[in-house]
């Protein structure tokens, strides 16, 4: 069975993520959407709230599961059994800490690779920093989250609002 596992924040996830996530359901037996958890970067939302989103946005989504994560990324692949580490690439900016990322992870764990998939161009402006800026400001986000994130964004802001 061919694994693989696809780390990140999402704080939260939006549509550029979807997308990725099912198309390498599409080339992987198995896809692990896992959340990074990093003490050094703040999240708007916390993990158990970021790991209810990806359930009900990915509940019909097959061959997807979902887990966060502590250690090393590599070292996390290589408990799950994974392959491959996938990553979405959106701007030429994305590139230089994919680059470097992808390089030192291939140092400390050379079986497995890093599989980068562009964005699909009507996704490529969509980050989860650029959704939280136009939530803040109470600005459309239809094509940006899936409803249910929208629903908790609005929430989200309108606590932190008061
Ligand atoms: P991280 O903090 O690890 O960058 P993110 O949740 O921001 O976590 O992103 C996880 C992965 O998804 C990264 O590889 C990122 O480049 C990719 N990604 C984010 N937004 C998009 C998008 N709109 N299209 C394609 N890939 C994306």
């Amino acid at each position: 069975m061919r694994i693989a596992i696809y780390p990140g924040s999402f704080d939260p996830i939006t549509y550029g993520h979807l997308d990725i996530i099912q198309r390498s359901t599409q080339l992987f037996d198995k896809v692990i959407v896992a959340i990074a958890e990093n003490p050094q970067k703040q999240a708007l939302f916390t993990l158990a709230e970021r790991l209810e989103m990806l359930r009900e946005v990915l509940r019909d989504v097959p061959r997807v599961e979902i887990d966060a994560y502590q250690s090393l990324t590599v070292e996390y692949a290589r408990r799950k059994g994974a392959c491959a580490v996938i990553r979405g690439l959106r701007v030429i900016s994305d590139f230089e800490n994919e680059f470097v990322m992808a390089l030192t992870n291939k140092k400390l764990a050379p079986e497995i690779e890093t599989l980068f998939l562009m964005t699909e161009a009507r996704y490529s402006f969509i980050s989860s920093s650029a959704v939280k800026e136009v939530a803040y400001y109470g600005g459309c986000l239809k094509d940006m989250v899936p409803p249910p994130v929208e629903a908790r964004l609005r929430a989200k802001f309108r606590e932190i609002k008061g």
